[in-house]
């Protein structure tokens, strides 16, 4: 088995809306067929016994060393824990050659998986020894290692479950909810709003303290102390018991709590002053540790959390009774299950030699001993669920906490006997406000019940009912799909709407050119939508990206899909067919949001007016001929139809009329270049399916015009020396037979073309282009660019010649190497009345070429 290719497709795609892997490989032909392969399953299951699983019992096709490699992605992955089920085998047709998809979802994993899942199948079958325990163990690591946290994770579940689309910004935690101008970021439980100027204000604890003290809140008062004898004045002001910490620490490092006496007040302030330069020295609050979630101007959740500690029962030791509790199941390392193992670190070996014990110290049978003084969960403490406890002042108290530092997520410890009286009246007090707080303990406390945190973080992010998209129009087809998304984003434009835009000629955000070149990609399209100032997106989707890596977006709001005709680009990438075609570019319309989606199609194209069946949402055709069986039945349903009739582009819906007139389309030419009215019509139909306003669109389309400027190559005229000039960019049969059909009906004396071909096509489609313009120019002149794509030198012109054979019309034919001095020969002889065709190849530069010769 040999893999040829591998695609990692990061959004919907020819096999499912789920991320995956698509592996290429080719198999010798023992590998092809398992049922002579039965000792290859037996020892494949020896080595992975799991992957029987994952084997469907309902599939027909005969199994090869493909499917076993699919199976064993697909097992591997989820023995480490990776939700994944989509996966499919599919063998390109009769050859040994198979495509295996397999659902991933964490790339990172997907991708090792694979590798795994290579060695495996290759070690059945030479009988080779395969470490499953290491393979699962490497892996097991990476997904701990990047998947999202438990807090990020939650907060991202919340937003999926309300349609808000996400994506990761890092490996990290940082991750970006909803598109364009309605994107939030958060870090964790750090959204975009939490304040530098709040974080560093809560860092500090004196400060902190002060700021609620003069709220009104209770806090445990004391003072910075700058020696270990004003630690003992402190002390003595302050009135014992007290605490010595750091003003800035966390994980309750170098805290020491509940201090009568002053030797050890001062050994506590030498080793609070080991950790922090600033040292506190404040009143001990007794009671116990609470901590309450404040989320916007809300308290969300509250749990006690108790340190770790054990009971003891007169026979082990410390350390045997810690590794008694950390054989529960539910504890492990870090943050992958609901508790964390408890270490006897250097802080618990203090903490217990203040105590007087040490790790092999026997406690008492029913002994309490406390491991260490602060309760996170990360150090092994546990959390108890007091939410519905809460005392209304207590909240009010927190709330105002939260306010008084300025966090707008925050974690708050209070000390107290009862979370069920006011602070006050037992003597509790807020002892610290914490950034970022971690949400593990709301979701699934040890005790009592799990809160929606992650919901309400959303909810304070983003408005009731806001799912924080922008509209997005993908555009799709064979030809005219630059044409018709420039043109609807220069109808959103003048809806005063900033557009991010994606095409072949680059990237746009807002007027602005941010990108160049071919920017008809996923890459380009999530770009864009991560862009803040995106209001509304319009996205050139052509078939390579679909193809290399799916979409950029789970879903698009418009569909437009301009034609398929002969198709471009035959022969590549195993798409032989237009109909082969035709299935990838109906991806766009099967991903338009479910319900409320539209997909604008093509019904002069058969090809595209059946993508409709795939289409969640509803349908709007275009057709030049207002006779056309689609629209006629699409108009019977009284559902919306924009066609041709007598000059004016007519929409129609129910008893809603609208026309406009070729004559306010300039770039249409007054109806002459029909192509141009059918890239009209698909923008129009996106711009309706928007909801924009008809006046809008008319303007919108007044204003556009073909120049070099708008639609650079794209039908562009010129005078030169009073001859008619025209730039175009066709290189297809498709769009050289559209161009064809526009300058037939355009008077001229006599009429030459320029055109070279670009040589990955077919030789059937380079020679059909010239056989096309055979028949309705004069004069020819063949080029051949320095690219030649993998053919020889002069076969390209060969092709293009041959096609002329039989030509009707054409009298002189040029055959001329490098493209300015072909246009310059078509210039040369060009007289006033007459037509000159140049089609480009490097289209700024030939532009540019052209626009000296004029000036
Ligand atoms: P963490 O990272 O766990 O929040 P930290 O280093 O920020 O810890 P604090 O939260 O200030 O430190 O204190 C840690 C623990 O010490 C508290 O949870 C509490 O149990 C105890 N503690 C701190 N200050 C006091 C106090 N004034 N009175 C009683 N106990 C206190
Ligand atoms: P590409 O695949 O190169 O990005 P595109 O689909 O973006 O092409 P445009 O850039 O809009 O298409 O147009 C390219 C050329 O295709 C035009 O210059 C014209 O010759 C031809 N063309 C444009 N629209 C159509 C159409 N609706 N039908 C047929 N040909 C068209
Ligand atoms: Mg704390
Ligand atoms: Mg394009």
């Amino acid at each position: 088995m040999k893999v040829i290719q591998t695609r990692v497709l990061r959004g919907p795609n020819l096999w499912s809306k789920h991320t995956s892997l698509e592996v290429t490989v080719m198999l010798n032909e023992y590998e092809c067929d398992f049922d002579s392969l039965s000792s290859f399953a037996v020892r494949l299951c020896e080595r992975f016994p799991e992957i029987a699983l994952f084997q469907p019992a309902d599939r027909h096709e005969t199994v090869t060393m493909a499917h076993a490699l699919e199976y064993a992605l697909l097992g591997l992955q989820n023995q480490v824990g990776c939700p994944v089920t989509f996966s499919r085998t599919i063998q390109i047709s009769n050859t040994r050659s198979y495509r295996v998809i397999v659902e991933y979802s964490e790339e990172a994993v997907g991708c090792l998986a694979l590798d795994f899942s290579l060695d495996l199948c290759h070690a059945a079958m030479d009988n080779k020894s395969f470490d499953l325990a290491d393979a699962l163990r490497r892996l097991r690591e990476l997904y701990e290692d990047i998947r999202l946290g438990p807090s990020t994770s939650a907060i991202v579940r919340a937003a999926v479950a309300r349609g808000i689309p996400y994506g990761r910004l890092t490996d990290g935690s940082l991750v970006q909810f909803g598109w364009g101008s309605k994107q939030r970021r958060i870090q964790a439980s750090e959204s975009d709003l939490t304040s530098a100027v709040a974080e560093s204000i809560a860092q500090d604890k004196e400060l902190t303290k002060a700021l609620l003290h003069a709220a009104g809140i209770p806090v445990p008062l004391g003072r910075p102390v700058s020696s270990a004898e004003d630690a003992w004045a402190a002390a003595c002001e302050i009135g014992v018991p007290v605490v010595v910490k750091p003003q800035d620490g966390n994980h309750g490092r170098g805290i020491n709590i509940n201090l009568v006496d002053e030797e050890r007040i001062k050994a506590a302030y030498h080793l609070a002053a080991g950790i922090s330069d600033s040292v506190i020295v404040e009143r001990y609050i007794s009671g116990h540790d609470y901590r309450m979630l404040v989320v916007g101007n809300k308290l969300v959740a509250a749990a006690r959390r108790d340190p770790p500690q054990v009971i003891g029962d007169g026979i082990h030791t410390i350390r045997h009774l810690v590794e008694q509790i950390n054989r529960d199941p539910l504890r492990s390392e870090g943050h992958a299950n609901l508790l964390t193992k408890i270490h006897l670190d250097e802080i618990s070996q203090v903490h217990l030699a203040t105590q007087g014990m040490t790790a092999d110290s026997i406690p008492p049978k029913g002994m309490r001993v406390v491991l260490r003084n602060n309760a996170n969960l990360s150090t092994g403490g546990t959390a108890t669920d007091v939410t519905d406890d809460v005392h209304p002042e207590i909240a009010a108290s927190v709330v105002a906490a939260a306010y008084m530092t300025g966090l707008d997520i925050c974690g708050i410890d209070i000390i107290c006997d009862s979370i069920l009286r006011p602070l006050e009246e037992q003597g509790g007090a807020v002892i610290e406000v914490n950034a970022a707080p971690g949400l593990r303990m709301h979701l699934q406390p040890s005790y009592g019940k799990g809160r929606a945190v992650g919901e309400a973080i959303i909810d304070s992010m983003f408005a009731h009912g806001e799912d924080a998209r922008v509209p997005v129009v993908a555009v799709t087809g064979t030809n005219g799909k630059t044409t018709t998304v420039r043109l609807l984003a220069s109808m959103l434009e003048h809806n005063q709407l900033r557009v991010g835009m994606t095409c072949t000629d680059g990237v746009y955000v807002n007027g602005l050119c941010v990108d160049t070149g071919d920017c008809s990609g996923p890459r380009s399209a999530r770009n864009v939508l991560s862009h803040p100032d995106v209001d509304a997106a319009v996205l050139e989707t052509a078939r390579g990206g679909m193809l290399r890596e799916g979409l950029g977006f789970d879903h698009c709001q418009v569909a437009v899909v301009t034609n398929i005709g002969r198709g471009d680009h035959l022969g590549l990438a195993n798409i032989d067919t237009a109909e082969e075609l035709a299935l990838v570019k109906r991806l766009i319309v099967e991903n338009v949001t479910p319900g409320s989606g539209v997909a604008v199609l093509n019904a002069d194209d058969p090809l595209v007016a059946k993508m409709a069946d795939h289409c969640p949402g509803s349908i709007i055709y275009f057709s030049r001929n207002k006779h056309n069986p689609v629209v006629l039945t699409q108009r019977a349903q009284r559902k919306r139809v924009v066609y041709l009739e007598d000059h004016e582009i007519v929409v129609s819906e129910a008893n809603m009329e609208q026309r406009i007139s070729l004559s306010g389309v300039p770039i249409t030419k007054n109806g002459l270049i029909s192509f141009q009215v059918e890239n009209a019509m698909a923008a129009i139909g996106a711009g309706w399916a928007l909801g924009l306003d008809w006046a809008v669109i008319r303007t919108a389309l007044a204003r556009f015009v073909n120049d070099t400027q708008s639609v650079p190559g794209r039908f562009n005229f010129f005078n030169y020396r009073d001859a008619t000039l025209i730039a175009d960019y066709g290189h297809n049969p498709d769009a050289i037979a559209a161009l064809a059909c526009a300058i037939d009906r355009m008077p001229a004396k006599r009429r030459t073309v320029v055109i070279s071909a670009a040589g990955d096509r077919r030789d059937e489609d380079i020679r059909l282009q010239t056989r096309i313009l055979g028949d309705i120019f004069d004069e020819v002149v063949l080029y051949q660019d320095k690219c030649q794509r993998g053919r020889a030198d002069g076969e390209v012109l060969g092709l293009l010649r041959e096609g002329l054979e039989n030509a009707r019309r054409v009298r002189k034919v040029h055959e001329i190497y490098g493209e300015f001095k072909a246009i310059d020969t078509a210039l040369s002889g060009l007289q006033p009345g007459e037509l000159c065709l140049i089609l480009l190849d490097q289209v700024e530069q030939a532009l540019g070429h052209i626009h000296s010769r004029i000036a």
